[in-house]
């Protein structure tokens, strides 16, 4: 369908009602004005009917028709109209204008008819005698209740005529020039309001192409109405681009917290289709990181049956559940799914929180066996203790030299038992000073190495010191002492008697390596990998024997580990062992 401009409706329908009324009033007018002037010229015809009236009757009573016609033409040029007089057979005996032997009879004008019937008779048609029209007015005139004739007075109408039309011609002029300013104001006053409302309509359209950046402007010709709809669309847009701003920065918020959640995070729809899956749980469920899954059915992207089933229990119990869930690759996860429900209550998928706790599984089975381990280490130096002891009590052992012998097996046994709570309160001050230690000075290691040497006292002569000069560092000289002590005393019980042990120290890429070797018995490459763990021992009796804790290396790791370094191991047996400690270079 062909739509019309806004401006053309309006004008024109404005235009076409004001034509309109223009013609209403015309015809009003002219009907009324007519009707006015042709009523008053009857009354003025009539007025001078009556006052010759009784002049007429005298006349024709007399006989006199010559004295009648002479009388009529002067009075008939004094009131500038016709005068006719006729007699009840129609014949007309005198006329003001009209040689009487032109004149035919009068019996059947309507004017005169009237007349005789004893009424004022009243006509406007064409004269053929004065040959254009005429105003005709009759009036009987008696002699004793008698009707002796008919006076008709009669005048042409284009003096009327012409003076209505001059009046008309002026009500036109001025109504032309009256609607000329009406065009022109309706015609600015629609092209303002089409101007608006396109100014609007491209706004609005503005709106849903490029968003709400741009505003509109009030022009000075904008109506009251158009600029308020100008300053709430504003306004309006305004409000919608804040709430816009508010609701991407919270998606982006929620995205950032969606995708850097450490828990994997999945959503899946009533269809079993991927909704969203963040990054952690592409990490889990190794997916393409770049990848986008939506709309992927489940069971194509998660191949483990025990998702798709815990998946299925949450969407039949509508519930909150939590599971723990196993992979194929050993991981366990704690899982918790409840179901997304819309508006009405109906359920629109479920939501899979994957949280691993293998670490956690790890560390307590750690921490399992660590109090087990501890457990046996002090028991074993405990029974051997009270067993002699009891031995002793009980007077089975008899000679001085075998309660000496015993006694010192006691003392040997706690001495282990001291060593090992040592160790273990180390390893735990170790653990617990973490953060003590970032508040560590720098120092030169050189002095360190002495110091650790000289808690040897009298073996130390195999013992060759070697640092880099002006070697420092950020540590804690107290720890790594303890460090590098408990590497030297493994490097003396394993080494041999005569053979040199090298304790160095020197730059390599960027960190400082400290390195204790020895010319021992060596390990073979099997047990490298558990050397660091704590109770860990390549020979269990060997290392009893030397009143060994099994803690020594783990405590030398964890003191590495809290200067944020590392420690590495290299040895093959019979070629002896070298231990080292990385840890950053100042
Ligand atoms: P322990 O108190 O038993 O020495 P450590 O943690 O210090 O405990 O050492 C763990 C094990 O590593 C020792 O039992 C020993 O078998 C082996 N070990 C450590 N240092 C050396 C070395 N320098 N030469 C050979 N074996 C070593």
């Amino acid at each position: 369908m062909r739509r019309f401009k806004t401006f053309w409706i309006l004008f024109l329908s404005q235009v076409f009602l004001l034509l309109i009324n223009l013609i209403l009033q015309y015809v009003i007018i002219n009907q009324s004005f007519t009707g006015f002037y042709f009523e008053e010229k009857e009354k003025t015809l009539l007025e001078e009917a009556y006052i010759i009236e009784n002049q007429v009757s005298s006349l024709i009573v007399l006989g006199n028709f010559n004295d009648l016609q002479n009388w009529i033409i002067n009075f008939g040029k004094k009131i500038n109209s016709r005068l006719t007089v006729v007699l009840p057979s129609g014949q007309v005996i005198a006329d003001s204008q009209s040689p009487l032997n032109h004149l035919d009879n009068h019996k059947d004008r309507p004017e005169i008819k009237k007349a005789f019937e004893g009424k004022v008779g009243m006509s406007i048609r064409f004269s053929d005698t004065l040959n254009q029209e005429t105003i005709y007015l009759a009036i009987p005139i008696e002699n004793n209740k008698n009707q002796i004739g008919v006076l008709r007075l009669s005048e042409s109408t284009e003096n009327l005529r012409s003076s209505l039309k001059g009046t008309f011609l002026k009500f036109f002029l001025g109504s032309s020039l009256v609607i000329l300013a009406l065009v022109l104001i309706i015609g600015f006053y629609s092209k303002s309001l089409t101007l608006s409302l396109e100014k609007i309509s491209s706004i609005t359209e503005n709106f849903s192409n490029k968003g709400f950046s741009e505003k509109m402007k009030v022009g000075p010709w904008d109506s009251y109405e158009i600029s308020s709809l100008v300053k709430s669309l504003n306004k309006m847009s305004d409000l919608i681009t804040d709430q816009i701003n508010k609701i991407i920065k919270q998606k982006k918020e929620q995205e950032a917290v969606f995708s850097s959640m450490l828990e994997g995070v999945l959503t899946i729809d009533i269809d079993r289709k991927i909704y969203k899956i963040n990054h952690s749980a592409k990490k889990i469920f190794h997916l393409e990181m770049e990848k986008e899954y939506r709309g992927i059915p489940l069971k194509e992207v998660i191949r483990t049956k025990k998702v798709e089933d815990f998946y299925d229990e949450i969407i039949v119990t509508k519930g909150f559940l939590e599971r723990e869930i196993i992979l194929e690759n050993d991981q366990i996860f704690q899982v918790h799914g409840s179901v997304i429900q819309g508006e009405a209550e109906n359920i629109l998928g479920a939501l899979l929180v994957f949280n691993d706790i293998s670490g956690l599984r790890k560390l307590e089975s750690h921490r399992r066996d660590f109090v087990a381990n501890v457990s046996h280490e002090l028991k074993t130096p405990l029974t051997t203790i009270s067993g002699y002891l009891e031995n002793i009590i009980d007077g089975t052992v008899d000679s001085p030299e075998d309660q000496l012998k015993f006694l010192k097996i006691v003392q040997k046994q706690s001495l282990r038992l001291e060593k090992i709570i040592e160790d273990l309160l180390i390893l735990s001050q170790v653990e617990m000073d973490t953060n003590g230690l970032l508040s560590g000075e720098v120092l030169e290691i050189s002095p360190i190495l002495s110091s650790a040497k000289s808690l040897f006292n009298e073996k130390t002569e195999n013992i060759i010191v070697d640092c880099e000069k002006n070697l420092k560092a950020r540590v804690n000289s107290h720890l790594l002492e303890i460090a590098i002590g408990n590497l030297l005393g493994n490097a003396l019980r394993y080494g041999n008697k005569n053979s040199p042990i090298k304790l160095a120290a020197k730059t390599i890429n960027g960190e400082i390596e400290i390195s204790v070797k020895d010319e021992g018995i060596g390990i073979s490459a099997e047990h490298h990998h558990r050397l660091f763990e704590r109770f860990y021992s390549v020979d269990k009796s060997r290392s009893r024997e030397f009143g060994g804790s099994g803690l020594g290396l783990s405590i030398v790791k964890h003191i590495a580990l809290a200067h944020n370094g590392h420690v590495s191991v290299e040895s093959a047996p019979g070629k002896g062992s070298k231990f080292s400690i990385f840890i950053p270079k100042v």
